[in-house]
């Protein structure tokens, strides 16, 4: 089965690959994604498509599509989540279940076995607050490991399996905080829709009919830079400490593009790529843009970042097939 991957992102951009192969079990993850690495083509593994700007022509691409779901209890306010699950179900289901730790991860696109990938977070959280293993298919050796929390390298939007540790993660546990005292489960529903609504007002929780949605959430990481060299930016230039000596700071990277002079809903000429009307940080994509077309604003913000601040803007979604 085939089809194009443009129907599987949220950027809507990607090209029709050589084959797609959805897997709906943690066993076949693993024999299906063996028998491709031993085909010899070029592969990848897709989950939610919320963080991948996948090019034009992939013709000769193998795609294996994570979708085994389930959630598991394994111990008290221990789960096992089975890699295909949407995250957001999942936070529901902790939220319904009293289960505390999830909540400010609440609207955020995707798969359970991509979360470790960039270890996504938001407001405050992520997800290596609660992550405490993996299974990982690992594409090197062959062999089904366990990987434990002080292994995955987690720090902000990062991890070993975004910097060369390469394979395929079917089902992730978590340590959530059960036993939370009376009323607590109100308080995480609470915060719950306090962050769906904050986050829908950006643009960031899915909507078929808002084209602002129809993107990969923020496009560039926040720069981290030593304290010397922001000292050389505009006062008001926002920043937070990032180590206790404050030798590091991050800065926003929404700030730094608006500042060197890009505007909400900014598009080149007659290109269907454009920033989102509701934050400057996502590139989205207005109906029927090209990967091309992603790629071609997000070099264009680049630049005039670098020629403003002498900062290089780092994407947060992976590039696949340019
Ligand atoms: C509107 C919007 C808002 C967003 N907000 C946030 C946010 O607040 N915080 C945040 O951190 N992110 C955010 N994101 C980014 C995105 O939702 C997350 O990075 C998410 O974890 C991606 O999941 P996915 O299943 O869609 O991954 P995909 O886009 O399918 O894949 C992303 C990467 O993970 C790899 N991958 C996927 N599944 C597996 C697997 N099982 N094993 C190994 N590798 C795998 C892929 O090969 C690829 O390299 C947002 C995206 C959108 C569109």
């Amino acid at each position: 089965m085939t089809k194009p991957l443009s129907e599987l992102t949220t950027i809507r951009v990607g090209g029709t690959p050589a084959s797609l192969t959805e897997v709906f079990t943690r066993d076949a993850v693993i024999e299906e994604t063996q028998r491709i690495w031993a085909s010899g083509e070029e592969w990848f593994v897709l989950g939610g498509g919320s963080n991948v700007v996948i090019a034009d022509d992939i013709s000769t691409l193998q795609v294996i599509r994570v979708a085994n779901k389930g959630i598991e209890k394994t111990g008290h306010g221990a789960i096992r989540v089975q890699a295909g699950e949407n995250w957001d179900d999942l936070v529901r289901y902790t939220v319904e279940h009293h289960l505390g730790g999830l909540e400010s991860l609440s609207g955020i696109p995707g798969t359970v076995g991509a979360a470790p990938v960039q270890n996504i977070g938001a407001y405050g959280a992520e997800l290596a607050d609660t992550f405490v293993r993996c299974e990982f298919l690992d594409y090197l050796t062959g062999e089904v490991e366990i990987i434990e929390k002080a292994d995955c390298g987690f720090a902000y939007r990062d991890s070993i399996f975004k910097r060369g540790k390469v394979g395929v993660i079917t089902w992730v546990e978590l340590q959530l905080l059960a036993d939370l005292p009376a009323g607590s489960g109100e308080l995480l529903k609470r915060r719950r829709d306090e962050v769906l609504d904050l986050r829908a007002s950006k643009g960031m929780v899915l909507a078929e009919h808002d084209l602002d949605t129809h993107s990969c959430g923020s496009f560039f990481t926040n720069p981290i830079v030593t304290s010397t060299f922001a000292r050389t930016l505009p006062e008001e230039a926002p920043r937070w400490d990032v180590d206790e000596d404050g030798d590091r700071v991050k800065l926003s990277a929404a700030w730094l593009i608006e500042h060197a002079g890009i505007s909400k809903g900014l598009a080149l000429g007659a290109s269907k790529a454009a920033i989102s009307s509701k934050h400057a940080l996502a590139i989205t994509n207005r109906g029927g843009a090209t990967a091309a077309q992603i790629g071609e604003l997000a070099r264009f913000i680049q630049e005039r970042v670098a020629a403003t601040f002498g900062i290089n803007l780092v994407p947060e979604p992976n590039f696949i097939g340019f």
